[in-house]
């Protein structure tokens, strides 16, 4: 996943909040993290944060950094791209992925532009971007070719002398929001930033909607078009912030509903509910609301610096982070019937080996597993992702069922069927746990309460 923030300041510095605005997106990524302002000129910084924060890696160049508006990305690649360019210098970040890159860097080649910003032997994403929107007569025009063009999602902010130009992706899977406050205007991919920098949300973007955002104002570029609207359901399962909302909904409440669900559906009588930190608590929550236990923490997470621990694609990294964040309190745990609440199992492998082990070790009665979300079955395809199809655990288990790789996999999809009973059940037996069960897909959709054709749950069903 990434995130964009930006700022508009009537003052003459607004580093402060655009600082604070993207220490409130570090959720998002663990690899890079990069602001650029415009004052008096343009100014450029870019981090790895993969072993540091975004926060500690700019704190120490905060005073030098100057100017009136500016904006942000935390993301899989490095951005902002500074351009030079006959709409005078701009700079770029987006938030989202383009499925046919190769195709559309083939075209380009062929119209003799050329990429400098390479890593890992791939194009960087956000300048193909700009090399799509150079092609046309304005910044506007710009954007909407690149939106003909594209297969895939990209939000995008657009950092000029004059103001920031802003635009949700065709399809609204990543939230693209703007707020006010008495200093000016912030846009952002998460409103969790709002509260604290004493910003209101004013304006959620449409899919595909262009505004110009300037101190004075703001000017809408291109009407957006809400009926193509399909955000992303796992932001509110797993991804976002629990102080965030999208499209008026908020996270917490969201996860709170979630878990009451699984606990309405479930016939289990646990002594305690608790979540697998830091996105399975609000989860815990709701089922304990739900079900009248007790929410406890058998296990607690040392710290927040830890980060996602799916995001590093090294699995030694990954372990490493799964195995030191969570610490068992055996005092909780022993003797004790637990109902555990995971947002989703991915890999499955970190819950098995560094979560349920914990528990087991610490010599609890019996774990029975919630899953906020149905079994993902399909990677995501509008997004970075380091997951493969053959990966996720639902996927093992059907090949095992199966004997082979099964191309038809509607029945596992459907929860109503003996296969789906099967590869839970499957599933179970893998993980060591005592019961296992997973959100319906109707109960996700109910929890989060927007119509089921405004959401993307292409993870869970394949379809789009
Ligand atoms: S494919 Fe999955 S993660 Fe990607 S946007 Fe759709 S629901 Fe979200």
């Amino acid at each position: 996943m990434s995130g964009i923030f930006g700022v508009v300041s009537k003052n003459k510095n607004c580093m402060n909040q655009l600082f604070y605005a993207g220490d409130y997106h570090s959720h998002l990524g663990t690899q890079f993290g990069g602001i650029a302002l415009s004052g008096e000129k343009i100014i450029r910084r870019i981090h790895n944060i993969s072993s540091s924060q975004f926060k500690s890696k700019l704190l120490e160049e905060f005073s030098s950094l100057e100017g009136n508006k500016g904006i942000g990305a935390i993301s899989y690649e490095e951005q902002p791209i500074y351009v030079k360019s006959r709409f005078g210098d701009f700079c770029l970040v987006t938030n989202g992925w383009i499925n046919n890159w190769k195709a559309l860097t083939e075209e380009l080649f062929l119209k003799n532009f050329s990429f400098s910003e390479i890593s890992d032997s791939r194009i960087n994403i956000c300048e193909l971007v700009s090399k799509l929107i150079l092609q046309k007569k304005s910044l506007t025009e710009g954007i909407e070719y690149m939106y003909s063009k594209i297969k895939g999602s990209i939000s995008l902010l657009i950092l000029t002398k004059k103001g920031i130009y802003a635009s949700r992706d065709k399809y609204g899977l990543s939230p693209l929001i703007i707020g006010k406050s008495r200093e000016g205007f912030a846009v952002v991919s998460e409103t969790a930033a709002f509260p604290n920098l004493d910003f209101k949300v004013v304006k959620e973007l449409l899919p595909e909607e262009i505004v110009f955002i300037q101190q004075s104002g703001l000017r809408q570029k291109k009407k957006g078009n809400e009926n193509n609207l399909k955000i992303c359901a796992f932001s509110w399962v797993y991804t976002g912030f629990p102080a965030s909302c999208y499209q008026g909904k908020n996270v917490e409440k969201v996860r709170e509903n979630c878990g009451k669900l699984l606990a309405r559906a479930d016939q289990v009588k646990p002594d305690l509910a608790a979540g697998v930190p830091d996105s399975g608590t609000a989860h815990a929550v709701g089922y304990a609301l739900g079900k009248g236990v007790p929410f406890r923490r058998p296990l607690v997470k040392y710290t927040p610096g830890y980060g996602r621990s799916y995001l590093p694609s090294a699995q030694s990294v990954r372990n490493l982070v799964a195995k030191m964040k969570l610490i068992p309190i055996k005092e909780i745990i022993k003797g004790q019937k637990i109902v555990l609440c995971e947002d989703s199992i991915v890999r499955g492998t970190q819950l098995k080996n560094y979560t349920l082990t914990k528990l087991w070790g610490s010599k609890a009665k019996e774990v029975h597993v919630r899953v906020a979300c149905p079994p993902l079955l399909f990677p995501c395809i509008f997004n970075y992702s380091t997951r493969t199809k053959k990966e996720l655990i639902a996927r093992r288990v059907i090949k095992f069922i199966e004997g082979k790789n099964k191309k038809d996999i509607s029945r596992y999809i459907d929860d109503k069927t003996s296969k789906y009973d099967k590869m839970v059940s499957q599933i179970a037996k893998d993980l060591g746990v005592t019961t296992l069960k997973y959100q319906k897909i109707a109960d996700m959709v109910s929890a989060i309460g927007l119509p089921k054709d405004k959401l993307c749950l292409y993870c869970w069903t394949g379809k789009f």
